[in-house]
């Protein structure tokens, strides 16, 4: 059995449900030191939800020269769901048919034992690298995500520590290995709008006012709305109504409000103030009077073409053969907080076909390459 195969076996069976980590960051950090790497724990949350962090660096043989390459991944996995469903315990690491079945096998156990092994060989066979190796780890990404990396990013800032280039190893790759890496997310702005009207008869409607009626021109036109165009990176800025509620039920009477939920995955063409501002103008224009409360779920990130995306995708030709596709779509990812810190932030790791169901798993053969491409990825950067 391969060194990273054992080890991804070893983290899944550590029962680690958002926010616990369930040891497997101590695993992480006790073969990291043996490599000479400095560790730091950081636990942060309330009592009730506690978070494990872990900050690892191993300074290259010009001190603080060269690039600072981190890799960044989260501990914790999502419940399991009805236990009767799965084939086998997801916390015992099974084999069938070639895949290794486990909750976090995909998302995202398998990268960090990946990353950790790939670290230990890089350094075995080149103890005197330039720059320097960073691991960052979490136990809060598929929670909340209030206590985990933005804290670590925290105290990095505090700490004054740059991060030249980050590999984050969310699930990224479709149908085979390698063949999409993400190099961003578009941004998540959701809004709960309430429309006043006056409630009355429906006999009677110039005794109320329908706020159902008020609202209908001005929903039509933000659903045509062209946001922005998008760019070379993101698709157009879309705006979706997820939910729309009013009427009390009766048939005879005009409801005195209407609930609008809607959202907006943003490019990085646009920011929240300025789809706040177009969508207020909207509405003020048809008169509308009513409430808006806006959710910021997370900013966009964007790492152009650059050092880190040409070394990733050049370690998956060589690996794999395969030439990767760059792309930001999916929902959000710690990205965005890393990002803030860090000028070239990427995603990369197994196949995400499985991630969050019953029986999620890899292909075992995946194992292994999956380890040499971080491998190679050192290799490029910090040789
Ligand atoms: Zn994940």
């Amino acid at each position: 059995m391969s060194r990273t195969l054992q080890f991804t076996e070893q983290l899944i069976a550590c029962r680690s449900v958002t926010p616990d980590d369930g040891g497997c960051q101590a695993l992480i950090s006790e073969r990291l030191k043996a490599l000479g790497f400095t560790c730091e724990t950081l636990v942060s949350g309330p009592e009730e939800f506690r978070v494990t962090n872990l900050w690892a660096l191993r300074r290259g043989s010009l001190g603080t020269d060269g690039v600072l390459l981190a890799f960044a991944g989260h501990t914790d996995v999502v419940p399991t769901g009805p236990l009767a469903q799965w084939k086998s315990d997801p916390f015992v690491p099974t084999h069938r048919d070639g895949r290794l079945y486990g909750r976090g096998a995909a998302d995202m156990k398998t990268s960090l034992a990946a990353m950790v092994v790939a670290i230990e060989e890089f350094v075995a066979a080149h103890p005197q690298h330039a720059g320097s190796i960073a691991l960052m780890i979490t136990s809060d990404e598929e929670g909340p995500a209030n206590d985990g990396t933005v804290r670590l990013v925290e105290r990095l800032q505090q700490l004054g520590e740059r991060i030249d280039c980050c590999v984050v190893g969310e699930p990224t790759s479709v149908d085979q290995l390698g063949d999409v890496v993400k190099n961003g997310r578009r941004g998540s702005l959701s809004g709960r709008l309430t429309i006043k009207g006056v409630q009355g008869h429906i006999a009677y409607p110039q005794l109320a006012c329908n706020p159902i009626h008020q609202a209908a021109p001005a929903l039509a036109e933000l659903v045509a709305i062209e946001w922005d165009r998008g760019n070379e990176y993101f698709p157009p800025t879309s705006w979706q109504v997820s939910n729309i509620h009013a009427g009390t039920g009766a048939g005879n009477v005009i409801p005195g409000e209407l609930v609008v939920d809607f959202n907006f995955r943003f490019s990085t063409e646009s920011t929240p103030a300025s789809l706040k501002q177009r969508l207020h103008a909207v509405l003020d224009r048809h008169g509308l009077e009513y409430d808006l409360a806006w959710t910021l779920g997370g900013e966009p990130f964007l790492t152009p073409v650059g050092s880190l995306s040409k070394a990733l995708s050049q370690a998956i030709q060589a690996e794999t053969d395969r030439t990767t596709q760059l792309s930001t779509t999916g929902g959000t990812s710690d990205g965005r907080f890393i990002a803030r810190i860090c000028p070239q932030v990427i995603e990369f790791g197994p196949i995400n076909a499985t991630i969050h169901k019953i029986d999620e798993h890899v292909l075992v053969s995946d194992i292994e390459p999956l380890k040499n491409i971080y491998r190679r990825t050192m290799e490029n950067l910090l040789l």
